[in-house]
């Protein structure tokens, strides 16, 4: 489909590229301000990540109420999320009912990636090209092309050889999977397979999981949210989105105000059991002290173990399924449904790769390193992404002297506040590498950056700019510091997508700003407020 603005020339004032929550709110406000705007968009509509991750048991981790937009208060009262995490499906229609509320699509060519951005040096314009064949010649390039929308698929040997049928959750077919009696693989224990193993079971004949890492993960306690939650919910939007912006994650639900040790051993098993209940991420936050000091960490660790041992039966599973290798909280923890209670299947095996490796696939099954195979009929990879630059660096984006942005991040992603980098002016990254975003509730994120770009543009028109340009040492300096603060943190301990540990050969960096969404917000309002500090504005 490519629903192409037909209103729109060859010539606009901005590109945006991607049309996930990011992309979206950016072309509203862009739009509000009289800026005449061009979306592209890979996916046959809008979406982003919910578009394309259709996998059965896909939901936020976030809550619904929490994890939407807050822009528009008649938007906020009129939506109904039907569950506390809502499903992908809901999710996507959300962002449909957006889109259609606020004449979004009209802006977008859809089934459309964009391959290349190159800046004129002269005119400081930059000539957008798809693989459509369009040219668009833009003041400003944005880029809303997401952290997690680069599927990976690991380079298992063997991996074409398959006869049956394979798989990515990232990449999930619009018109669903039947494994009815089917004997099916799962590769990968990260959010996407977490989710997905338990209703794979219920429909398998057979399902092998095959878990490199264990991972945290939480009950997500999701439950439908009746009529009167909602409106209670609703009528206290106010001071929840409040409490959202000041708070570490974009969610309103603060840590215990004490580090854990300051309090007693029954206060703070409360606060753990509180958390507990509470289900899925935000136990990772429960005291404030958590992610910085070990003994904190190790003390909500085994909270974790022994209420998790308590849900699978087999001990020998379990002491699989309990992780050993890193810190609870420096990978995501998991918001799931009866995961662990799947392993007390009889059809549900759990094959531990880091004692029997996968060697190869071939065309029935995977074989183990012991010699042993696994015959399957179906191959699901819930291998997750290459997070945070995999999307940037698909797409050609020179800038001045014809230098790549995939080479100047060849060495981890160099930013300013996650918005600019030097030599690409007038090129926007929103909810990128730099930024909070996939540390927190990413919704409030694209309106955290939505807002800031709207501003900023009308701050250049205002004052007669052209462009806008980070200096080299305001990048220098942001890159130091999402290192430095990351490094006061259990965080590195850990091999994480956020460092790029799960692709081989990235660099190992940290990648997302890690100080908090509420201090974050804080940075950037107090650049714009300086008149962009750091950023060089250049004159007409
Ligand atoms: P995306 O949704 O990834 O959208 C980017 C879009 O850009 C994509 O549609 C892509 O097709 C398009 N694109 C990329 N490159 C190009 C190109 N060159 N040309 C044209 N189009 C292009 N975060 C939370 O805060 N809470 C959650 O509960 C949560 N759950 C998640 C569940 C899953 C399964 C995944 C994968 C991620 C989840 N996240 C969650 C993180 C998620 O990335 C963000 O919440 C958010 O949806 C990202 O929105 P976005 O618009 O920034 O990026
Ligand atoms: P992920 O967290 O990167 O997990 C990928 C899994 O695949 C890991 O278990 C990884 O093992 C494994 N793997 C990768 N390469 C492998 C190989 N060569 N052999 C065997 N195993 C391999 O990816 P994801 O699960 O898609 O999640 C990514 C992020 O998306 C999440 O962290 C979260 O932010 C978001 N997400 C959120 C939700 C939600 O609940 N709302 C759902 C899905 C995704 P190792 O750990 O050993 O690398």
């Amino acid at each position: 489909m490519n629903d192409s603005n037909t209103e729109s020339p060859d010539v606009v004032d901005v590109v945006v590229v991607g049309a996930g929550v990011t992309g979206l709110y950016a072309v509203h406000r862009l739009r509000g301000l009289g800026h005449s705007v061009r979306g592209f968009e890979r996916g046959d509509d809008v979406g982003g990540v919910w578009y394309w991750n259709r996998y059965p048991g896909a939901r936020c981790d976030v809550e619904s109420v929490d994890y939407s937009y807050s822009f528009d208060e008649e938007l906020q009262q009129e939506w109904d999320w039907s569950e506390k995490y809502a499903t992908q499906p809901e999710i996507v229609r959300y962002l449909r009912h957006v889109a259609d509320r606020f004449d979004l699509r009209r802006s977008y060519s859809f089934g459309t990636s964009v391959l290349s951005a190159e800046l004129d040096e002269e005119t400081l314009r930059w000539t957008v090209r798809t693989d459509g064949g369009e040219v668009v010649s833009a003041r400003y390039c944005v880029f809303a092309v997401g952290c997690l929308s680069s599927t990976h698929v690991p380079d298992i040997p063997g991996v074409g050889e398959f006869a049956g049928a394979t798989y990515h959750t990232g990449a999930w077919p619009h018109e669903g999977v039947d494994f009815d009696g089917l004997r099916v693989g799962v590769i990968g224990t990260g959010s996407s397979g977490i989710q997905a193993v338990p209703l794979i079971a219920e429909q398998a004949a057979h399902l092998t999981v095959f878990q490199r890492s264990a991972n945290f993960s939480i009950p997500a306690g999701n439950a439908p949210l009746d009529e009167e939650t909602r409106r209670r919910q609703k009528a206290g939007y106010a001071e929840r989105r409040r409490l959202s912006r000041l708070s570490g994650g974009g969610s309103p639900h603060a840590a215990h105000p004490s580090a854990t040790f300051d309090v007693s051993p029954e206060e703070r098993r409360a606060a753990f059991e509180e958390r507990w209940e509470l289900g899925g991420v935000l136990y990772s936050k429960t005291f404030p002290d958590q992610l910085t000091d070990p003994a904190a960490n190790e003390a909500s660790r085994a909270f974790w173990e022994e209420k998790v041992r308590a849900l699978i039966d087999d001990p020998a599973v379990a002491d699989l399924l309990v992780p050993t290798d890193h810190p609870i909280g420096t990978k995501r923890i998991v918001t799931d449904s009866h995961y662990y209670e799947t392993f007390n299947r009889d059809d549900v095996t759990l094959v531990s790769l880091r004692e029997n490796a996968i060697e190869r696939i071939d065309a029935t099954g995977i074989v183990l390193a012991d010699g042993s195979r696994v015959e399957l009929d179906a191959i699901v990879f819930a291998t997750g992404f290459d997070a945070m630059t995999g999307a940037v660096d698909r797409v050609d984006v020179r800038g001045r002297g014809g230098r790549t942005l995939k080479d100047v991040w060849s060495g981890g992603p160099r930013t300013y506040l996650g918005l600019g980098v030097d030599g690409f002016p007038n090129l926007f990254n929103l909810t990128g590498a730099g930024s909070p975003s996939v540390m927190a509730n990413v919704v409030l994120c694209a309106e955290q950056h939505g807002d800031w770009l709207a501003d900023c543009l009308r701050h250049l028109d205002e004052h007669g700019y052209r462009a806008i340009e980070a200096s080299p040492e305001a990048v220098e300096e942001w890159v130091a510091q999402c290192r430095d603060r990351a490094a006061a943190t259990l965080f590195p301990a850990a091999n994480s997508w956020y460092l790029g540990a799960n692709i081989p050969g990235k660099p190992r960096v940290f990648m997302p700003f890690i100080g908090g969404f509420g201090v974050y917000g804080e940075i950037i309002a107090d650049v714009a407020a300086s008149g962009y500090k750091g950023f060089a504005l250049i004159g007409p």
